[in-house]
C-alpha cells in the first residue's frame, strides 16, 4: 500500500508502471508483471506467420511480424491508447527495443532502412508526435540501419478507419501516400513500421505505393496484430 509519501514522490518523479500504475524504479516504463503478461507473436520466427499470410493478399511483402497480439479492452489495447493519444512515447521505445532484439538473426537483417507510416500533416500537428516514431528509431537503432522519417508522405487526409469495414478502408486511404525522392529508396530493402495491424490496408497501401519505385522490397514490423480482423 503506497503511503502519502509514496504518492507525493511519484506525483512528482512519476515512476509509476503505464500497465498496472504498481510503483517502479525511475527510467522505466512497465512493471515485471505487467512486461510478463505482453502477449509476444513470435512472428519473425515464420515465413508463413498470419499477419505475413495477411498482408501477402494484398501486397507483395517479403516479411513481416508485429511483436505483440492486439485484444480489445486488453493490457496490449491500453498501451496503445497512451502511446497514441496520452504522450507516452517511451512505450514506443521500449516496445523497439524488444523487437529489435527478437530480430537479430532473422531475416529481417537485411533490411537497410526503416520508414514508417507517416501521419498527415495535419493530424501530427494535433497528436504533436508521429506514435510510431520512436518505435522505428529504437528498431534502426538495434538493426544498426537509418530511420528514414520523411520521405514517404501521406497527402490525403483520412477519417480514423477503426469503424470501417475492409472495403471502406480500401476506398478511404486509396492513393494516400506518396514518395518525394524515389532514389532514396532505389534498390533498398525498406522495413516499413507502424503500431497496429488489423485489416492490413493502411500497410499495404503505403507498400503498393513504396513498391513501385524500381528494384525494392518490403518488409513490415508493427507493435501489435489484432488477431481477429474486421470482417
Ligand atoms: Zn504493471
Amino acid at each position: 500500500m503506497p503511503t502519502l509519501f509514496d504518492d507525493l514522490i511519484h506525483t512528482l518523479f512519476p515512476s509509476y508502471c503505464l500497465g498496472c500504475r504498481r510503483a517502479i524504479p525511475p527510467k522505466t516504463t512497465l512493471c515485471l508483471h505487467c512486461l510478463g503478461e505482453l502477449p509476444p507473436t513470435n512472428s519473425h520466427l515464420s515465413e508463413s506467420n498470419p499477419l505475413i499470410k495477411l498482408l501477402q493478399q494484398l501486397a507483395p511483402i517479403s516479411h513481416a511480424t508485429a511483436l505483440l497480439f492486439f485484444e480489445q479492452q486488453g493490457l496490449v489495447q491500453q498501451l496503445i491508447h497512451q502511446l497514441k493519444y496520452m504522450n507516452r512515447e517511451q512505450l514506443g521505445s521500449l516496445f523497439g527495443a524488444q523487437l529489435g532484439q527478437k530480430l537479430i538473426d532473422s531475416p529481417f537483417l537485411s533490411c537497410e532502412l526503416v520508414v514508417p507510416i507517416p501521419l498527415h500533416k495535419r493530424r501530427q500537428r494535433q497528436r504533436g508526435y508521429n506514435q510510431v516514431s520512436q518505435f522505428g528509431q529504437q528498431l534502426a537503432r538495434q538493426l544498426q540501419i537509418d530511420y528514414v522519417p520523411h520521405n514517404l508522405v501521406r497527402h490525403k487526409a483520412t477519417k480514423t478507419l477503426v469503424r470501417l469495414n475492409t472495403h471502406q478502408r480500401a476506398a478511404q486511404i486509396k492513393n494516400a501516400f506518396s514518395v518525394v525522392d524515389s532514389s532514396v529508396f532505389t534498390g533498398k530493402h525498406l522495413l516499413l513500421v507502424d503500431d497496429v495491424v488489423t485489416t492490413g490496408t493502411t500497410l499495404s497501401e503505403a507498400a503498393n505505393c513504396l513498391l513501385q519505385i524500381e528494384d525494392l522490397q518490403v518488409s513490415v514490423a508493427t507493435i501489435a496484430f489484432a488477431k481477429s480482423p474486421l470482417p
